[in-house]
């Protein structure tokens, strides 16, 4: 996103709007945005109605009213001006918008955001079966994002314990290879919202992801969220939960259950 200096009158509304919070008054009065940490998501544009006003008026009007000590106040959901301006996007860079731009469709899934259907579907698609365990984990968050440099950190960590990189997933995508977990080197100093990291793993070697993942969110300039699924077991019981609790960490009590209602493409072995 860019802001063209001819038109802004410095309002400020779009620094609230701001995802990353990376725009700011420059020395002239007028907005800027750090190219280097906006994360293309288009929020900004998208949520402030461009009111069309020639910034000639806007900065007439605003010289008028402080002759009578009033202020010039923008209605805080506009851009008065249409100063926010969409820069093409060239690879690398346009992967910021893939993995931020909730409009924007992944090429590499063919859906919006930056994730796969996960476990949502699992009782259709079998991705989870008995005794694994599918782990996500997600870098960055608003107010914060990530560079894809963080990113791969985690993911060469992760990839030095072998587990099953999903292979929808967009980062996976990216690995040179999975067996490493390196990225593609064009990427590393773009930057995200957040991104995706889904593996499946044997429900015994969880304390041992959990662990390496403890280690390496030390060494990232960003933060981490990790979520974890499993298949139920016909008790109703959560297998995932107790080697969760093993590996010395308490489980938040915010959870998701998939009660199974879809056509299943697969069956699972001894039922
Ligand atoms: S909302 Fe528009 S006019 Fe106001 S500071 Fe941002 S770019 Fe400039
Ligand atoms: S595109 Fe997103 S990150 Fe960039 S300036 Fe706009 S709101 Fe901020």
């Amino acid at each position: 996103m860019e802001i063209d200096k001819k038109k802004c009158v410095g309002c400020g509304n779009c620094h609230a709007v701001c995802t990353i919070g990376v725009i700011y008054l420059d020395e002239d009065g007028k907005s800027v945005i750090n190219q280097d940490e906006c994360v293309e998501c288009f929020t900004c544009y998208r949520v402030l109605r461009n009111e069309g006003y020639p910034p000639w008026f806007v900065r007439a009007t605003r010289k008028i009213l402080s002759l009578f000590r009033l202020g010039y106040l923008a209605e805080v959901d506009v851009c008065p001006t249409g100063a926010l301006t969409p820069a093409e996007l060239n690879w690398p860079r346009s992967i910021r918008a893939q993995f931020s731009d909730p409009t924007t469709t992944h090429p590499g899934t063919g859906i919006r955001g930056r994730g796969t259907e996960e476990i949502k579907t699992n009782d259709v698609t079998g991705r989870l079966r008995r005794g694994e365990a599918g782990l996500v984990v997600e870098i960055g968050r608003p107010g914060t994002g990530a560079f894809f440099r963080d990113i791969e950190k985690v993911a060469v960590a992760l990839a030095k314990l072998k587990p099953q990189f999903e292979s929808k997933n967009p980062i996976t995508q990216l690995m040179v290879s999975p067996e490493t977990g390196k990225l593609r080197d064009d990427i590393l100093n773009e930057k995200a919202l957040s991104a995706i990291i889904e593996m499946k793993i044997k429900l015994e070697r969880i304390p041992e992801f959990l662990h390496a993942l403890e280690q390496i969110q030390k060494e990232i300039d960003t933060v981490t969220s990790v979520g974890m699924g499993s298949k139920c077991l016909p008790d109703g019981t959560i297998p995932h939960e107790e080697w969760i609790r093993k590996a010395g960490y308490t489980l938040s009590p915010n959870g998701k259950t998939n009660i199974g209602l879809g056509r299943p493409l697969f069956k699972e072995e001894g039922s």
